[in-house]
């Protein structure tokens, strides 16, 4: 086993959603492909809108999408050693308790924006006087602290946009806990990824701006900052952000109510904005096969529906009978080998596969324009046993009884035996239909 570790760090905040999916993906599948390891964090220190509920859905989710994770870790489980590490930093002079309050930081910001400089935190905080820290205190002020960025140019080499340099001059010291004590994202974050020895963070590239801050308290913190990939974020079809108000239906529950399959999803998020083909892969573990997360461009990508429809047939017209075999008995539907490959490729959900086994089983209302012409195919009906080759023979001696050929020969028996202008095989459909309820139907009955 390597020793690469990965994790997703979803907030359980909300449902997971599409865009979320790739974060999982990616980071499962580039931990799998080097031989690692890939962890599941909650990122729940925001307790006000965490919720027990929320986490539930996400291990569901990703349990429903076959991602299971070999390290799992809740924040609120480790406010101790996120207030160490806070203790830590303030030791060493780079957490500093400032007394403003939002609306003092908000009147900055806009005089500073008012003489065209950048907003950024003048670090006021820094020149109190001990005399002016008792006043604040005395005034029932509580301090949030920020992290005292070094002006020292920070690098990373992230594996989708390469070298990348942020300069801390254009950042305002980022607030890591609040006046209320609790702590923001950023630190425990940090720690995390040092404590659990994350060696490549994969995220989105929303959280670009995060990194060069995180890079310094790794190392204010005494250690090496792991290896990041930021991956470009997923656009809705018109190009906008993917938003959770207005892609309800792209959120994991919705899209699996949908009747989409968990593998037409990652076949799809696992490749899309890569150089490498999308097509249906079986399972994940054939996904981790040529996963290369230096594949990935730079630029945004949209999901398109359409695309996950098209997946989600391929995938079903992929599905071994083994593997179907369950679901369709479930369903009521498990008719056997012969029917799950004769019906398999007409599928674009699974639920489908309901409307063939009754078209099979019966009854069907059969749809007869030329009694006439039914009665005729009847009559030349061959004996049973029925085998691939029946359709044929029977249809050759229908053409020659009645003299119609082409669409005016088949049109009329499809409707007969199954009520439908589509449908599987014929070929296939009737050895499965039988005699009994083919001549029944041919005569307009009802079987
Ligand atoms: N909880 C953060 C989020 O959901 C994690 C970001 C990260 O991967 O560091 O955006």
């Amino acid at each position: 086993m390597s020793n690469i570790i990965t994790r997703f760090a979803p907030s359980p905040t909300g449902h997971l959603h599409v865009g979320n999916v790739r974060a999982a993906l990616f980071g499962y599948l580039f931990a799998k492909a080097a031989g690692g390891r890939y962890m599941l964090r909650l990122d729940d220190t925001d307790t006000e809108r965490s919720t027990d509920e929320y986490a539930r859905g996400i291990e569901a989710d990703l349990a429903w999408l076959d991602l299971p994770h070999d390290i799992f870790a809740r924040q609120s489980d480790r406010f101790a050693e996120y207030e160490a590490a806070a203790a830590k930093l303030k030791a060493a002079g780079r957490l500093y308790p400032c007394y403003e309050t939002a609306n003092e930081l908000d009147r900055k910001r806009k005089r500073q924006l008012a003489m065209k400089k950048p907003p950024v935190y003048d670090r006021a905080a820094l020149a109190l006087t001990p005399d002016e820290i008792k006043a604040f205190e005395a005034e029932g002020r509580t301090p949030h602290w920020r992290f005292k960025l070094a002006d020292e140019e920070t690098s990373f080499d992230d594996l989708i946009h390469g070298p990348t340099r942020i300069d801390p001059a254009s950042l305002s010291d980022p607030v890591l806990i609040r006046e209320d004590g609790r702590f923001l994202y950023t630190l425990p974050s940090v720690v995390d990824d040092i404590d659990f020895a994350i060696t490549h963070v994969i995220r989105g590239a929303d959280h670009m701006t995060n990194t060069g801050v995180q890079v310094q308290i790794t190392r204010a913190l005494g250690a090496v900052p792991p290896t990041y990939a930021h991956f470009s974020l997923l656009l809705s079809v018109d190009g906008r952000p993917l938003s959770k108000r207005l892609d309800a239906e792209f959120s994991l529950n919705a899209m699996r109510a949908d009747g989409y399959e968990p593998m037409a999803i990652n076949s799809l998020l696992a490749r899309l904005g890569t150089t490498d083909p999308v097509e249906a892969k079986l399972t994940v573990a054939d996904l981790v096969t040529g996963f290369d997360i230096t594949h990935l461009g730079r630029a945004d990508i949209r999901f398109d529906p359409a695309d996950l429809d098209k997946l989600n047939a391929a995938w079903l017209h992929i599905l071994p009978y083994a593997d179907a075999k369950s679901r369709l008995a479930v369903m009521d539907c498990d008719l056997g080998q012969a029917f799950w490959e004769t019906v398999q490729p007409n599928l674009a959900r699974f639920a489908d596969v309901g409307l063939w086994a009754s078209v099979v089983k019966g009854p069907v209302v059969p749809v007869i324009d030329d009694a006439a012409f039914a009665a005729a195919a009847a009559s030349v009906l061959p004996p049973e046993p029925w085998t691939g080759d029946t359709w044929k023979l029977w249809t050759d001696a229908v053409k020659e009884k009645t003299g119609a050929k082409g669409r005016a020969l088949f049109m009329p028996l499809r409707l007969a035996l199954t009520a439908h202008e589509h449908g599987p095989e014929l070929k296939n459909l009737l050895p499965l239909i039988g005699r009994e309820r083919a001549l029944a139907r041919l005569s307009g009955a009802s079987l």
